[in-house]
């Protein structure tokens, strides 16, 4: 069997600057890109806060680009998922079904997933009034009211963002307290724009079928339903990295988000490297992905010349 020189394992902005790197450098890449290619900006609309695109561009169209551009330099993709990895020895093993795949380098970019409420209208409403990124969408949301769904650091940050545009901001959170850092909470509350929904869980997302215009919610102490008036539902309740092939294998923080060494993506076994969301709670922007993805294809390069391969 023929040893790929990298094999990288995911498909967003992270994967596919690694695979533009290192099929430039004559690397020859395989791409194992998933059943859902291009990762989670596939999923939202226009994406205004990419450097390059002065008019914006839709986020399926700029991970298309990512992938042409991977491509064009030779990349090979295969489109499905890994079914399990065998970092113990060299070279490492990657598996699509039953099929192994062998290789010098592993580049891991498998993202993270944010979690979601687990209701129907959620899905429907997505990207039409629904979203998990403040960053990405709160400018969508100039002088109509929206809702942050949490009570943790995110859900605080994402609400302090979103008084830049919104005219009024609700965190609804499911208890009587956050967990919150005292910093962020003392932010985010004394900002008159922001008012918490105390004990209370979101039951639908309401709309006309085409974007969302209120939020029904449950009060968990009393029982009693309300409806709030929202044109924008950003759900905060944290992230899921994707790291379920790895864990045994890999070091991880106590969230699961992969462990780097310093400012570089090795991981604690030589000859793999992990970059974008996977390795990154703090961020987890496509432009970061996109430089960590960068800097992957680079540590994986002097690594295999290293190496002698
Ligand atoms: P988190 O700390 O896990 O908080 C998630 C919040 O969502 C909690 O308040 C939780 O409620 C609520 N929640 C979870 N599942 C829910 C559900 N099904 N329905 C309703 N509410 C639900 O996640 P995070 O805020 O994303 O933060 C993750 C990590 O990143 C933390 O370590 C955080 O400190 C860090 N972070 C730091 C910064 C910063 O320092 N600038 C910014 C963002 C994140 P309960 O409280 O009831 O469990």
């Amino acid at each position: 069997m023929s040893v790929e020189n990298i094999i990288i394992i995911g498909s967003g902005p992270a994967g596919l600057t690694a695979a533009v790197y290192s099929a430039r450098a004559n690397l020859k890449p395989l791409m194992i890109e998933g059943e859902m290619p291009g990762g989670l900006l596939t999923t939202t609309t226009e994406v205004e806060n990419y450097p390059g695109f002065a008019k914006g561009i839709m986020g399926p169209e700029l991970m298309l680009e990512m992938r042409k551009q991977a491509e064009r330099f030779g990349t090979r993709f295969i489109t499905q998922n890994v079914s399990k990895v065998d970092l113990t020895k060299k070279p490492f093993k990657v598996y699509v079904g039953e099929k192994e795949h062998q290789a010098h380098v592993v580049i891991v970019s498998t993202g993270a997933s944010s979690k979601m409420l687990g209701i129907p209208s959620e899905k429907s409403y997505w990207a039409k009034g629904v979203s998990t990124c403040a960053t990405c969408d709160g400018a969508f949301f100039k002088d109509v009211p929206v809702c942050v769904i949490g009570g943790g650091d995110s859900a605080m940050e994402e609400a302090t963002f979103l008084t830049r545009f919104a005219s009024k901001v609700y965190i609804i959170h499911r208890r009587d307290s956050f967990r919150a850092s005292k910093i962020m909470v003392d932010r985010a509350l004394k900002n008159p724009k922001i008012e918490v929904v105390w004990n209370s869980l979101v039951e639908e997302v309401l709309g006309d079928g085409k974007l969302a215009n209120a939020v029904r919610v449950k009060n968990s102490q009393d029982g009693s339903t309300k409806e709030i008036p929202v044109e924008g539902v950003f759900v905060a309740i944290g992230h899921q990295p994707n790291t379920d092939l790895f864990k045994g294998a890999l070091d991880m923080d106590e969230s699961g988000y992969l462990v780097t060494k310093g400012q570089s993506s090795a991981t604690n076994i030589e000859g793999v490297f992990a970059c974008g969301d996977v390795q990154d709670h703090v961020y987890r922007q496509a432009i970061t992905a996109a430089g960590s993805g960068c800097k992957a294809a680079i540590d994986a390069e002097r690594w295999l010349e290293a190496q002698g391969h």
